[in-house]
């Protein structure tokens, strides 16, 4: 059994035929739309430009399903939260100097004179109990006028109450 071109033609005219196209293009048309829905999304994580997220926008609804390839081309590399946590870890990596001092625990770049941080809590440096003097928080011993710190123990209780 072979179909011949009148068959073809027949099937092409039957309502069978225009259902399935309306099937088809409903699911293109939903396609295209969810394309565009997430190039406006990923357009505004990467840039801040609004002509280059207008520009996007319209390279999708312009060139359907292909514009995405070419937005994928030219898109910015990287999202702003991935800039952000890159600026941050430069900050680390450099380590702040005589104005700032890194938070060991959650990270957070903090004032060097602080001594608990005000994001999570942790103790950054204690205070000796001789001359009241700070330093880090890991030594046990004061650097500036030698005494031993007792504080260890107090340390460890305190976090467990934190934990609670
Ligand atoms: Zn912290
Ligand atoms: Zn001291």
């Amino acid at each position: 059994m072979s179909f011949g071109l009148t068959e073809i033609i027949q099937f092409l005219n039957s309502p069978s035929f225009t259902l399935w196209q309306i099937v088809v293009l409903v699911y293109i048309g939903l396609l295209w739309l969810s394309l565009i829905i997430w190039v406006t999304r990923d357009a505004i994580s990467r840039s801040n430009s609004l002509s280059f997220q207008i520009f996007a926008i319209l390279l999708t609804i312009a060139i359907p399903l292909l514009g995405v390839i070419l937005y994928l081309i030219i898109r910015p590399g990287r999202t702003h939260v991935e800039r952000y946590y890159e600026e941050l870890e430069k900050h680390l990596f450099e380590e702040k100097g005589e104005d700032g001092q890194t938070c060991k625990k959650c990270l957070t770049i903090l004032d060097k004179t602080f001594i608990y941080c005000p994001n999570c809590l942790a103790k950054l440096k204690k205070t000796c109990n001789k001359c009241h003097q700070s330093f880090p928080d890991p030594w046990n011993s004061c650097p500036y006028c030698g005494s031993i710190q007792k504080e260890p123990v107090k340390k460890i209780k305190m976090k467990v109450s934190l934990k609670k």
